[in-house]
């Protein structure tokens, strides 16, 4: 099919392989199976980053679609480098703008479409100058997506209400959560971040649609209200695409990975994976804990480390390098702690191939952060896990998780200043690997993993019947400009 008579969707990706991965797998979708022409703008990163390894790897298939690097902008006299980490990826988004604006307008095949992630909302602008059809993509899930567009309806109570009162935010139609697991952002008014983020609740109904990485066996009642018209429906006032779970394929060329050794030689099931994100780190305090109560529960592990930060638990955000296995125990954990869990544990540093591990027989059981990319790896993959958030929406997640779907246990104390004790661990690490709590949690999970598959079919699935009625307005847009060209 010639480009011209393919519809185009320009996609603008935040940086950070939470956004970078989910992007690249709906703009392979939207390729692959829905006859979309793609073109994939990114902002550039170190070549030795995650992000480029990744961009570089046949998971980000260039024979599907197009991957446009844009200088990443230089944001320094901006921001410092205590700047909030939302506030920078926002800034970097909107500083590219002029760059991406002259980039469509070079372009012959114009686009039908523009997919914006959450941070680049901004360049929504660009829709109407280049008469292109606009999608806001939520990465995340539908639960925050109801969370920031009902928020700017209760903005004055806020305060009052849910900060000194503690009432749960009760959204229509969904579940109520703590107010203190719902999103960071709206923790402080005072913020920057409040102040930026808010208005964009307002921004959801001015498009043409909005895409969620989910899908309903997952968030059913949440999915349910936001097509509502008399519950969240009312508020959003445009179609929402449930299209997930868009998680990253498992890459044969890293079947050869010493991580995947070694779990080969493990028993089925029998191995905890313990990682915080591709930018979450742990206190030192909370780190020593953590490396004890693994050794008390005499359980197996891999086991990602980063060195501790005292202060922010995201500050690998944009540094994150590849990893390698460590031999002796890193300064920063209890000592000889390597040596005496050489038998049943490996230590990897900063970073390890996730979704292959996951993927693997030998694990079963994930201590995780709760980014939602991490949480579709484990479903898709069907192991249960110990919620650990830290920042952003990992407070919601993880309630969903552990309160609503039943497939992870979750300590009380998280997130908090409170250390989590090497007790608590090796319990947390028993009830997910030895006791029968986690044995029905992981028949739970699977069950799961099965409606994401049938999600995803071709045949049928809900994910690409959505993918579908998107693909048919944009074909609709294209062949109403296709007469105006010719009648002109
Ligand atoms: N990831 C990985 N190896 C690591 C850490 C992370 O491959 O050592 C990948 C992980 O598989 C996931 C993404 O990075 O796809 C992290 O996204 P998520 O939404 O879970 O969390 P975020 O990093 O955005 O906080």
């Amino acid at each position: 099919m010639s480009h011209v008579t393919r519809p185009h969707a320009a996609m603008f990706a935040s940086p950070g392989m939470g956004h970078v991965i989910p992007v690249i797998e709906l703009g392979k979708r939207l390729a692959g199976s829905h006859g979309f022409h793609v073109t994939i703008f990114v902002l550039e990163a170190d070549a030795a980053s995650a992000q480029s390894q990744f961009l570089n790897s046949p998971c980000s298939d260039k024979t599907l679609v197009d991957v446009v690097g844009l200088p990443s902008p230089d944001i320094s006299g901006l921001v410092d480098s205590s700047t909030n980490i939302g506030i920078k990826l926002l800034t970097m988004m909107r500083e590219t703008i002029p760059t991406l604006r002259s980039k469509i307008a070079e372009m012959q095949h114009k686009p039908t479409a523009l997919i914006v992630d959450l941070f680049g909302m901004d360049a929504l602008r660009l829709g109407g100058e280049f008469n292109m059809l606009t999608y806001i993509f939520v990465a995340s899930n539908a639960r925050l997506l109801a969370m920031i567009i009902y928020f700017p309806t209760l903005e004055k109570d806020v305060e009052e209400d849910h900060i000194i009162k503690k009432k749960p935010l009760a959204v229509p139609g969904c579940e109520p959560v703590r107010f203190e697991d719902t999103l960071e952002t709206f923790l402080d008014p005072t913020a920057e971040l409040y102040r930026e983020f808010i208005p964009f609740g307002l921004v959801f109904p001015t498009v043409d649609g909005i895409i969620v990485n989910t899908w309903d066996d997952i968030e059913p009642k949440t999915l349910k209200s936001l097509q509502n018209p008399k519950l969240l429906g009312r508020i959003a006032r445009v179609p929402v695409y449930p299209v997930g779970p868009l998680s990253r394929p498992v890459d044969p060329s890293k079947t050869n990975h010493p991580v995947l050794d070694w779990l080969n030689k493990q028993p089925d099931e029998s191995v905890l994976y313990i990682s915080f994100g591709s930018g979450g780190s742990l206190t030192a305090k909370q780190l020593t804990e953590l490396a004890w109560g693994l050794e008390l529960s005499q359980q197996r592990f891999v086991w990602v480390v980063r060195p501790p930060v005292d202060g922010s638990a995201c500050s690998e955000y944009f540094s994150v390098n590849s990893g390698e296995i460590r031999d002796g125990t890193p300064d920063y954990l209890p000592k000889e702690f390597v040596n005496r869990t050489q038998e049943r544990g490996l230590v990897v540093s900063s970073w390890a191939p996730q979704a292959e591990i996951l993927a693997h027989q030998a694990v079963g059981g994930f201590l995780t952060h709760c980014g939602w990319n991490s949480i579709l790896e484990s479903v898709v993959s069907g192991v249960p896990m110990i919620a650990w958030p830290l920042f952003a929406d990992q407070m919601m997640n993880a309630t969903l998780l552990n309160e609503e779907i039943g497939i992870a246990v979750r300590s009380k104390k998280l997130p908090s200043e409170e250390v989590v004790s090497r007790a608590e661990i090796d319990a947390l690490v028993r009830r997910i690997m030895v006791e029968e709590e986690g044995c029905e949690m992981r028949e739970k999970v699977k069950k799961l993993r099965d409606t994401a598959e049938k999600s995803l079919s071709c045949d049928g699935g809900s994910a690409h019947e959505s993918l579908s009625r998107v693909a048919n307005e944009c074909d609709r847009v294209l062949e109403r400009s296709r007469r105006m060209a010719r009648g002109a």
